[in-house]
């Protein structure tokens, strides 16, 4: 566990959104030693009470002057350690909007001992005190932000514990080969031999289980963050006609001029449960117009942050040199689905010969973006990117930090082939051990300084 210990301040913030006219209930939250005592100086309640733990009061929190009350409030009192934070909590669910909110909290924050809490501040004591592990905390922030169904049950998964268990156990079996690598170091003589190729075989697993985390938080951050999607093509292809069906919006313009979609348009769809977002562009092609210009060079940045590129051409035309000029300038790193749009406008021609002479490709799907003809193609194209048809699913998928550090664990294994293979003495087994050790220790918390902890949770939001 981590040898460094919470402050003494109790701290408060409010724990809902806050914005005028919407949510009818706000939560405020305090947390610490004077918890239960302010509470108490601001909230009359009528009758007489015991603020028992796990109770729920209901009074009137009111002004400093005792004269008028503020709001009408519901009191819950959880003494620590059965709390969220592990120290006494108290929420007071008042109603919502902004003003009366603010109040109650200006009221608390004028008491002694108490102070704004500062982002992420509740789940950073929560971790402190034992009532979370990190990976738990992390995974409820990720639940708040998730947006859409499966990102939610992954998140859900991370509170459970599962990515705790995983790392735990992986980093577990590392140290107990490192405690019979050291012992050998040690006290050679008395122990039975230890094969160097065993050992190896051990790291050998390891690493497959530490790269099947890897490759699955691929997935894991689309699930997340969604799946980013643009549409490139010569003006007038269909592009925008291709959004506007699949969002159902008229976010984009469509027109008949070419180049008129000069800068980068984003729409999101959810596509089962995964969001989608599609950014039409102006086209990958030289010109000489300033305008276009502008939205060319914000089309080749935002290619570069997408996780699957849909090159349009006109299949009623042909595939023309321009549109090869363009698939060039595709980076090869993305994956490419390549669209033949306006079939409404070539009937007869047979889909398996143009497919076979004309572009002999895997990823290429006919539609037209006019009757909706091959969208069902186009959409389950995507869908089995996303990885939502994958019969394995998805339980865990660490987030970028967790990522970085298991990348790094990574790393230190590696090395170790190169000290198998030069038959290096067991000492130089154990550097890389001992970083392995570390990396993972800083993923599940266990390893972790305290600016580090700081560092983790001031990304989350205030009342977290
Ligand atoms: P963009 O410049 O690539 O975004 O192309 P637009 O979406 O603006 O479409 C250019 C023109 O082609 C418009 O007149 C559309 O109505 C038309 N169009 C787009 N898709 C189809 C289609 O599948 N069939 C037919 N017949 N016309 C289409």
């Amino acid at each position: 566990m981590n040898s460094f210990s919470p402050t003494e301040d109790t701290i408060a913030a409010i724990a809902t959104a806050v914005s005028p006219g919407q949510g009818s209930i706000a939560v405020i939250r305090v947390s610490g030693s004077s918890a239960i005592s302010v509470t108490k100086t601001i909230v009359h309640i009528p009758g007489m009470h015991h603020w028992s733990t796990h109770t729920v009061l209901y009074g009137h929190v009111t002004e400093a002057n005792k004269e008028k009350y503020i709001d009408e409030v519901l009191v819950l009192i959880m003494k620590g350690p059965r709390s969220f934070t592990g120290e006494d909590v108290v929420e007071i669910h008042c109603h919502g909007g902004i003003i009366a909110v603010q109040k109650i909290l200006e009221r608390i924050l004028d008491c002694p001992n108490v102070r704004r809490a500062e982002p992420g501040e509740f789940s950073q004591r929560a971790v402190l005190n034992g009532r979370l592990s990190l990976t738990q905390a992390e995974s409820i922030s990720e639940l708040i932000s998730a947006r859409s169904r499966k990102a939610a049950e992954l998140a859900m998964n991370g509170m459970e514990g599962n990515i705790q268990t995983t790392i735990k156990s992986i980093r577990q079996r590392l140290l107990e080969q490192l405690t019979e690598i050291e012992a050998r170091i040690d006290f050679e003589e008395d122990l039975p031999n230890l094969e160097e190729k065993n050992v190896k075989h051990m790291i050998l697993q390891i690493k497959k289980e530490i790269k099947e985390l890897i490759d699955n938080s691929k997935r894991g951050y689309w699930v997340r963050s969604g799946l980013k999607v643009a549409l490139v093509g010569r003006p007038n292809v269909g592009k925008s006609s291709l959004m506007n069906r699949l969002c159902k919006k008229e976010k984009a313009i469509v027109t008949d001029l070419p180049g008129t979609t000069r800068d980068v348009l984003e729409s999101e769809i959810i596509l089962e449960g995964i969001p989608v977002t599609f950014i039409d562009t102006a086209g990958i092609r030289e010109t000489e117009n300033i305008i276009e210009k502008i939205g060319i060079s914000k089309t080749k940045q935002a290619l570069n942050q997408t996780d699957l590129v849909i090159l349009i051409f006109d299949y009623s035309y042909g595939w023309t040199a321009e549109d090869e000029s363009i698939l060039k300038q595709i980076p090869e790193s993305i994956p490419l689905l390549i669209v033949g749009n306006k079939s409404d406008l070539k009937d007869n021609l047979n889909f398996k010969k143009v497919k076979k002479n004309f572009l002999d490709n895997e990823n290429l799907v006919i539609i037209s973006a006019k009757t909706g003809n091959g969208e069902e193609d186009l959409i389950n194209y995507l869908l089995k990117l996303c990885g939502s048809y994958n019969s394995h699913g998805l339980d865990i998928a660490l987030n970028e930090r967790q990522l970085d550090l298991a990348k790094l664990a990574m790393i230190s294994l590696e090395n170790i082939d190169q000290v198998f293979n030069e038959k290096l003495p067991w000492d130089f087994w154990t550097i890389d051990l001992r970083q392995a050790i570390s990396h993972l220790g800083e993923l599940t918390g266990d390893d972790l300084t305290e600016c580090l902890l700081d560092n983790i949770f001031s990304k989350f939001c205030i009342g977290k």
